[in-house]
């Protein structure tokens, strides 16, 4: 294997601001590998759109910042005895906008012989979302009847994460209504396997929610878009249903008037991927029912574009500009 260099490439945040706060740069330090750390040749990387929300300011981190939560690549040296270098990882960690990252090991997974690191960057993070948000926020367990299934709306549903918790309710045997942005989107929402579809642009989603729902409403709603549909999830949501605010696409919901849950009995929940996946039995037993799901085509990853990394400035003004669908990635 070739030596590890002393300087790479990567991208480079000097303040909070816009896209344009991006750098690429081509002088970067190779990151020193600590105790019980790997250092990954970063193949291709995810775009999330929590990687705006560290670029902007919205969630805290010290700058200069290489910001970026996931990769598949190859170990390239290991301080770990779980890995040895050459072994194919996918990872969820910090500062994944690079040719090399260093990261915990166990951070890391290593990856089946039919998955790529291609695959691995394209579904980690929002593919382990759903599956988790899926199993222990909406507590839908069992595969059941889509006649015994309960009534789930999707927003964003051509998006990265809901394109995933579609297809994962679909699996699930959920009515699933979804919504987006665009008559495209919401096709591929359909092809997801939403039953029901609404433009949320050009249509009204809480009388069209009442007509496809003969007026009961949605039992469980998953939203990424947060600020936007807030107040609109209170008017959807069943009795005793289940909201999970899980983003901030359209910026972070106000605080909530508690009181406001009171007359439906609602669960609301503000759920973090990080915090299903703590334990290594969690991390692992996840991902590998997550690869499962994709090696059998039970779920299928939609790439909207490749990037160089080095373009990762269009890759954002695209995904705020809400003109991406599925996964967007970088390449190294
Ligand atoms: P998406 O691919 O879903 O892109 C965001 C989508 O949100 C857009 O395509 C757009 O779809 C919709 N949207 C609605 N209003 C706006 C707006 N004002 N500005 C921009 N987009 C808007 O992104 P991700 O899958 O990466 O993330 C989706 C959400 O899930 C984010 O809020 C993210 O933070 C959250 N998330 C949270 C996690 C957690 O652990 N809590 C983990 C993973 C993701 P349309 O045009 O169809 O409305």
């Amino acid at each position: 294997m070739a030596p590890v260099p002393k300087s790479m490439s990567g991208i480079l945040i000097d303040a909070p601001g816009g896209a344009d706060v991006l750098q690429w740069k081509t002088d970067l330090p190779v990151p020193q590998l600590q105790d019980g750390e790997i250092l990954v040749r970063n193949e291709f990387i995810g775009i999330n759109y929590i990687d705006t929300y560290f670029r902007t300011g919205l969630y805290k981190a010290p700058f200069p910042l290489v910001t970026g939560k996931e990769a598949g690549g190859v170990v390239v040296a290991s301080s770990s005895p779980e890995f040895k270098e050459g072994d194919r990882v996918g990872y969820i960690s910090d500062h994944a906008y690079a040719e090399l990252t260093a990261l915990p090991a166990a951070k890391a997974v290593l990856l089946p012989a039919g998955i790529t690191t291609e695959q691995a960057a394209a579904s980690l993070l929002q593919g382990l979302t759903a599956l988790t948000f899926v199993r222990e926020a909406a507590g839908i367990k069992q595969e059941l009847g889509v006649s015994e299934g309960p009534w789930t709306l999707v927003h964003a549903a051509a998006g990265g994460t809901g394109s995933q918790l579609v297809q994962i309710l679909s699996v699930m045997g959920a009515k699933i209504i979804g919504t987006a942005g665009s008559p495209e989107k919401c096709e591929l929402a359909r092809k997801n396997g939403a039953q029901w579809v609404i433009d949320s642009r050009s249509e009204d989603v809480a009388a069209r929610v009442k007509e496809i729902t003969s007026g009961r409403g949605v039992d469980v709603i998953f939203d990424g878009v947060g600020k936007a549909t807030f107040d609109l999830d209170l008017e959807i949501i069943a009795r005793k249903g289940t909201l999970i605010v899980f983003g901030n696409a359209s910026g972070p919901v106000d605080p909530v008037n508690l009181l406001r849950l009171s007359p439906k009995n609602i669960k609301l929940m503000r759920p973090v991927l990080l915090s299903y996946i703590v334990t290594k039995e969690e991390w692992r037993s996840y991902a590998t029912e997550l690869f499962d799901l994709i090696a059998a085509e039970k779920i299928k990853i939609a790439v909207f574009k490749t990037y160089p990394l080095s373009e990762v400035r269009q890759a954002h003004e695209d995904l705020e500009g809400r003109k991406s669908t599925g996964k967007l990635l970088l390449k190294v």
